[in-house]
């Protein structure tokens, strides 16, 4: 089942990381369309799809540094560009932040 919570967050660093499911979250490369109760489906995935969006939108809001990646990406492209984000955005907060330490 697609969760709502953040997969791995970084707290000091605001960053969110989420990991979807190709099929549960609508991969562009590897999405299937099931026949039997189609309608059905098409619901469920259009509404994860939709909630994945709104997730966004308020983890954005809240000043968070949203991250998704396909569960079909490579382990190591992502951990990469997890660690870059979070780099950076200690850096970018590192000001603000000093007194929280
Ligand atoms: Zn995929």
């Amino acid at each position: 089942m697609p969760r709502r919570t953040i997969d791995i967050a970084f707290t000091r660093a605001k960053v969110a990381v989420f990991l979807d499911g190709c099929f549960w979250h609508g991969c562009p490369e590897h999405a299937t369309q099931p026949k039997a109760n189609a309608e059905w489906w098409r619901h469920k995935l259009d509404r994860n799809i939709a909630r994945d969006t709104e997730t966004n939108e308020r983890l954005t809001d809240e000043g968070w540094i949203v991250l998704r990646f396909w569960e079909h990406e490579a382990p190591d492209r992502v951990a990469e560009r997890v660690a870059a984000a979070v780099a950076r955005q200690r850096r970018v907060r590192r000001p603000q932040s000093e007194g929280e330490q």
